[in-house]
C-alpha cells in the first residue's frame, strides 16, 4: 500500500489511495487464481500469432482496430459503430471512467465485486461508495440508486461471488441511475446469457466484454465494450488510438473467425466441470455458491491460512476474507478435470492435516 509519508512531492494528491496492484502470487505450480483459460490459446488463434508476418510488427497498429470492431459486432449481434476497443477490459473501464467522470463524481458499485474498480475510480480522481449486496447475492439497488452516482457499475455474472444480476434490475436500473451504467460482462459467456440487447433502448449502457476469459487470450489484453455509438465515441476518445497492438488485433480476429467452435466446447466444458467441482465441495460438506462464471466460490473458514496452505502445496487460490453476508471464501477458477482433481486433493490434505505444513 501507499505510504502516504512518503508522497513525492510532484505527485498527484489522488493517487495517495492508489496501490499497485498486488495480489500477492509467488510463481506457484497450478494457478487457479484469474479465472483465464485453463485449457490454453484456441488453434487458429495461436496459428495467427505466430505467422504474424513481421512487417506488422515494425509498423503502427491500426488507429481503432476497425476490423476487429466488425468481428466482434458480428460476434456480438451490433454493428461496428456500437464497439469500442481497449488493451484489455480494464482499459475500458478506465478510459470509460476518465471519459464520463469529472474529479470528485462519483462512482458506486456493489461489494463485493471486481477489486479494480475502486482503483480504477481513484486513478481519475472520482469517488467510489460500495454498497453491500443482498443476502440474495443480488445488488442493492435501493441504495447504489440513493448515492445518485455519475457512474453505477454492475458485474453479471459478479466476480467473486458468480452471481447473474436479474434481468429486471438491470432494466430498473437504467430506468432510474442517473448517469452511465457500466454492465461488466467479462462471463457473460459461461452464464449463457447476456444484457447487451439492452443497449438498444439506452444510449447510457456501456456492457463491458473481454477476450481474456472465455477466448484464452489473456496475455494478449483484448477487451471491448457494446454502447450506442454516441456512448462508445466518447470511450473511443479517452482511450486515444493505437492502444490494441498489431498480435492482439491479429489473433482475436483469428480467434473470432475460425476458433468459434473450439470456444464454445470450452465454455460447455467449463460450465459442466463447474457443477462437477461444486457437487465434489459438496460431498465434502461445504456449500458453494451458485456460479454462472468459470470459477466457484465456496465458503471455507480461515480462507487465507487455507490459501497459504494449498500454496505450499502447489495449488494458489483467491482467497476473499471476510466477504460480507458469507464470511470467509474461496475462489477457485475451473478448469481440466485433472487439475481440478489436483485441488481437490490438496484441499483434502490442508483440511485433513491443518494449516502449517
Ligand atoms: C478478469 C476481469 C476483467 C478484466 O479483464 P481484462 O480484459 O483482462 O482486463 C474485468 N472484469 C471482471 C469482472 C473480471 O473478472
Amino acid at each position: 500500500m501507499t505510504d502516504n509519508s512518503q508522497r513525492l512531492a510532484v505527485a498527484r494528491a489522488a493517487y495517495d489511495a492508489v496501490p499497485l496492484y498486488d495480489p500477492k502470487r509467488a510463481p506457484v505450480d497450478l494457478d487457479l487464481t484469474d479465472n483465464t483459460n485453463l485449457w490454453g490459446i484456441p488453434p487458429e488463434a495461436e496459428r495467427a500469432w505466430r505467422e504474424l508476418p513481421v512487417a506488422r510488427i515494425t509498423r503502427y497498429p491500426t488507429l481503432y482496430a476497425a476490423e476487429l470492431k466488425q468481428a466482434l459486432a458480428a460476434y456480438v449481434g451490433v454493428t461496428a459503430d456500437m464497439i469500442v476497443t481497449g488493451c484489455g477490459s480494464d482499459d475500458i473501464l478506465d478510459s470509460a471512467m476518465r471519459a464520463f467522470g469529472e474529479a470528485d463524481d462519483l462512482v458506486a458499485g456493489p461489494e463485493p465485486s471486481f477489486a479494480m474498480i475502486p482503483i480504477f475510480a481513484r486513478m481519475n480522481a472520482l469517488r467510489y461508495t460500495g454498497c453491500v449486496e443482498l443476502p440474495s447475492h443480488q445488488p442493492d439497488i435501493e441504495a447504489l440508486l440513493a448515492t445518485k452516482p455519475k457512474l453505477l457499475y454492475l458485474c453479471s455474472p459478479n466476480n467473486p461471488t458468480g452471481a447473474l444480476v436479474a434481468r429486471d434490475t438491470i432494466e430498473r436500473v437504467l430506468r432510474e441511475a442517473p448517469g452511465v451504467v457500466f454492465l461488466d460482462e467479462a462471463y457473460a459467456e459461461f452464464a449463457g446469457v447476456s444484457s447487451v440487447d439492452l443497449v438498444q433502448q439506452s444510449d447510457r449502457l456501456l456492457v463491458i466484454r473481454t477476450m481474456s476469459k472465455a477466448f484464452g487470450l489473456a496475455g494478449l489484453r483484448i477487451g471491448y465494450a457494446i454502447g450506442q455509438p454516441s456512448l462508445v465515441m466518447e470511450v473511443e476518445k479517452s482511450r486515444g488510438p493505437y492502444k490494441l497492438n498489431a498480435m492482439a488485433e491479429q489473433t482475436a480476429l483469428a480467434a473470432l473467425q475460425h476458433d468459434m467452435p473450439w470456444v464454445n466446447e470450452h465454455i460447455a466444458l467449463a460450465v459442466e466441470l463447474r457443477e462437477r467441482l461444486a457437487d465434489a465441495l459438496r460431498s465434502r460438506g461445504f456449500a458453494p455458491l451458485a456460479s454462472h462464471a468459470n470459477f466457484v466460490c465456496v465458503p471455507v473458514p480461515d480462507c487465507v491460512n487455507v490459501g497459504l496452505a494449498l500454496r505450499e502445496r502447489g495449488v494458489a487460490v483467491r482467497p476473499f476474507p471476510g466477504l460480507p453476508h458469507i464470511g470467509d471464501t474461496l475462489r477457485i477458477s475451473v478448469g481440466p478435470w485433472p487439475l481440478l482433481e489436483r485441488f481437490l486433493a490438496a484441499f483434502d490434505d490442508v483440511m485433513a492435516t491443518g494449516r502449517s505444513a
